[in-house]
């Protein structure tokens, strides 16, 4: 068994899911196909379900005609036959009229939600019908009978197992199953997702259900590269990464993989290939347990970082201090990434600021707090081991001409992270 997710961009146009169609085919085993929806259609969805919170249902519907003429021309497209075009119109009709009937009930959280599930949910059905016209055997499962999350959001490994496999034949042909990415139902049974860009922990979690000896993510760009593309010239993909190596680097800003779908994999060891669609011969970056050490693998940047530091004399040689103060994250649901102390003081950084103010007023009896804002976090990760002589040298040498925040070193054997100014 082996797992393929494609993201938006690689079903982004009748073109391109020729091409994941072509990659599809050439697989000659048992294989679940994972599509995110066609790209910019969830961007759209959340912008319809926004506007209906704010009571602009024209404007909604406004957008999902739009949406529904660019799903019929490539239909119209993609789809020559006209018995195949007239099954996906039939089911185009069907989404529209959920849509529309959405758009006019009142506002609720679950109506967006079944709103944002609608984007797979159409690039799915709509590869059905293409590989069906192809001729291809193949069989689309739908992710709301096997994924689904607890009442805190996290994934039932052992639910969504049990579910999938009941859902999967046993029989020895090499079958092929198209499903949804990001969908899920809740503890409650309703329609929910897996956060935005969860499509890759989709892929993730359904390889480990599905024993996959392999789960490979396609997208646009040849596999995780050694530094940031945005900001430096000439990066390439690197050939192989361990599982805590992809952990770093995709917390810590590489965008090509969710972090949280290295989890799955890492726990049912389990290698993920990330590949470009585009270039299906490009080697791409295989994320395994035996990758070979090397000693800095790659760099990646994370912004919108805010430090906050909390100093206190109250500090000095006490303990339950910041048990205390994580304790005050914890109560608002916020994530810390880095973290330094010194004997009076903390600091910390977070990314989601959402409840900053609560978070700052939470700890307001702890001593003087400061916030920094529009800081990025640099990640390298490797083998930076503290048995290892020199790799810190050479990697404060090259920053000699830049101030630095915050340093974190010897968390782990991976990484090393500091915090500078995103200026
Ligand atoms: N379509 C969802 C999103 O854009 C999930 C995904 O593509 O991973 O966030
Ligand atoms: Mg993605």
């Amino acid at each position: 068994m082996i797992i393929l997710k494609f993201g938006g961009t690689s079903v982004g146009s009748v073109e391109n899911f020729r091409k994941v169609a072509d990659i599809v085919n050439r697989v000659q085993e048992e294989k679940i196909v994972v599509l995110s929806a066609m790209s910019g259609v969830t961007n759209t969805l959340v912008e319809i379900a926004d506007q209906l919170q704010t009571g602009n249902e024209e404007r909604a519907i406004f957008l999902v005609e739009n949406l529904d003429r660019k799903y019929r021309d490539v239909v119209r497209d993609l789809l020559p036959d006209v018995v195949m075009q007239e099954k996906a119109f039939d089911f185009l009709d069907a989404q529209n009229e959920v849509l529309i009937r959405l758009a006019e009930e009142a506002y609720t959280e679950n109506a967006a939600k079944e709103i944002l599930a609608q984007g797979e949910w159409v690039s799915t059905h709509l590869f059905h019908y293409y590989l069906g016209s192809l001729s291809a055997p193949n069989e689309l499962i739908s992710a709301l009978d096997f994924m689904r999350i607890d009442r805190n959001g996290e994934p039932e490994p052992e639910r969504i197992r049990q579910s999938l496999r009941k859902i999967l034949q046993s029989d020895s042909v090499n079958r092929t199953y198209i499903t949804q990415g990001y969908i899920c139902r809740n503890h409650l049974n309703e329609i929910d997702n897996l956060r935005r860009g969860g499509s890759d922990y989709s892929a993730s979690l359904i390889g480990a259900a599905a024993d996959a000896r392999q789960i490979q993510i396609w997208t646009d760009i040849d596999g995780m590269h050694n530094n940031d593309p945005r900001y430096v010239d000439n990066t390439f993909s690197v050939g192989e990464l361990s599982f805590d190596e992809a952990a770093e680097l995709a917390y810590f800003g590489a965008k090509i993989l969710h972090p949280q779908s290295i989890i799955p994999a890492k726990e049912n060891n389990i290698p993920v290939l990330l590949k470009n669609t585009f270039r299906p011969d490009s080697r791409g970056t295989l994320i395994h347990q035996g990758a070979e050490v090397r000693s800095i693998r790659a760099i990646a940047a994370k912004d919108n970082i805010t430090a906050i530091k909390i100093k206190s004399y109250r500090m000095l040689m006490a303990y339950g201090f910041l048990k205390n103060v994580f304790e005050v994250f914890e109560d608002h649901k916020t994530a810390i990434d880095m973290i330094t102390t010194s004997e009076v003081a903390v600091s910390l950084t977070i990314d989601d600021t959402t409840k900053l103010a609560q978070i700052k007023k939470g700890l307001q009896g702890f001593g003087t707090i400061e916030v920094d804002s529009d800081l990025s976090i640099i990640c390298i990760a490797g083998d930076i081991s503290q048995n290892k002589k020199g790799v810190t040298a050479s990697i404060f040498n090259s920053l000699k001409d830049i101030p630095i925040r915050m340093i974190s070193y010897g968390g782990s054997n991976y990484n090393l992270s500091f915090l500078v100014k995103t200026s």
